[in-house]
């Protein structure tokens, strides 16, 4: 006589197999239909959300990467801690389950008694176990979402955008780009909400400067990750030489590719604007933010050598808007890309 397998809520119906029993675990999601991720690289961790109606497509390709540092694996290393404590506490109630399953059946159920030299064994079964309950966690706030244009896959992130988690190396450039300038636009705005006493304690501490330095990097970055993946992406090989460090390379290389540059129509002051950033970047990166000859030849900065440089909100503002309009050049300057809605170059993996 068999008796139910009874499991706590969250774990389906138990069926039966050939070789034991089977049943899957839930995945609690949010309000609006999201549950947590965590990416698998141990430098990386970074906990993002994505939409329970895109995950059953993306998981037929069985790949997943993570947007922030852009690792791509098999989608079942992304659970979150909190989702693996479960899926074990769901493993051990599936386990206790089929013990006493196997203990009624090959005792039919009953009491019985065997002798084996003179000792009497006897088993009788208990009241049936009562599962304990699967545990619970709560997904982090929603703050903002990524939709992607291939395919409107949404993801929840928490940090700088590196790809579409479905796409991959896929996604659409432009879409990174527009996403992390967002995000930098965000920096230089948060210190301006706050009250004004905060204000003035995170400036007193440098603060509103190392905002401003890390929206100046952030925005360099973003621009030179999207020229390299939309020359990429259009079928140009890659580069050996990193050509996007600087405005004059990024032109020459764009002329090379493509027989015309970005900045043909741009006026000698938004040319400027755009090296002075480029230039900025590069020598708070690598020399500590203190000018040097060749900081001053490639920026144009009329800055004595030796001193340190001033990165201020109000010039990493025109920056921002500077590289959105070197972004709609790059583009206009370059083949058209197939549409991604229709056809995506590889795998077709969002279908
Ligand atoms: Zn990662
Ligand atoms: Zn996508």
């Amino acid at each position: 006589m068999t008796r139910p397998i009874r499991l706590p809520a969250g774990m389906t119906t138990p069926r039966k197999t050939p070789t034991g029993w089977d049943s899957s675990v839930t995945i609690p999601q949010d309000e609006d239909g999201f549950f947590g991720r965590e990416c698998p690289a141990k430098d990386c961790l970074a906990y993002f959300k994505l939409h329970g109606d895109e995950y059953q497509a993306a998981r037929k390709v069985g790949l997943l990467s993570c947007p922030i540092c852009g690792v791509r694996q098999d989608d079942q290393t992304f659970l979150t801690p909190e989702q693996v404590k479960r899926t074990h506490a769901a493993m051990m109630e599936l386990a206790h389950g089929a013990v006493e399953d196997a203990f009624a059946t090959a005792f039919g159920g009953l009491s019985r008694s065997n002798r084996q030299g003179g000792v009497t064994i006897q088993y009788t079964p208990g009241p049936l176990r009562v599962p304990r309950p699967l545990p619970t966690y709560i997904e982090r706030q929603t703050i903002r979402t990524f939709t992607c244009p291939n395919g409107g896959h949404r993801a929840v992130i928490y940090d700088l955008l590196t790809v579409c988690p479905y796409c991959g190396p896929d996604t659409p450039p432009r879409a990174v780009l527009d996403d992390n300038l967002a995000g930098m636009s965000r920096v230089l705005a948060v210190v301006e909400e706050l009250p004004e006493e905060h204000r003035r304690e995170i400036e007193a501490a440098g603060g509103v400067t190392s905002l401003a330095e890390r929206a100046l990097s952030g925005a360099v970055a973003a621009a030179q990750n999207f020229a390299k993946q939309l020359h990429t992406q259009s079928g140009k090989p890659t580069t050996v030489r990193n050509p996007w460090q600087n405005v004059t390379r990024l032109q020459e290389q764009w002329q090379a590719s493509f027989t015309t540059s970005p900045l043909a129509a741009w006026s000698a002051a938004d040319v400027r604007l755009l090296r002075l950033g480029f230039a900025r970047r590069h020598v708070l990166e690598h020399n500590g933010g203190v000018a040097d000859e060749r900081y001053v030849s490639e920026s144009g900065d009329t800055i004595a050598i030796g001193r340190r440089i001033r990165v201020r909100t109000p010039f990493v503002r025109e920056f921002l808007a500077a590289v959105v309009r070197l972004a709609d050049a790059m583009e206009a300057a370059t083949p058209r890309l197939a549409a991604y809605d229709v056809s995506p170059s590889t795998g077709g993996e969002n279908r």
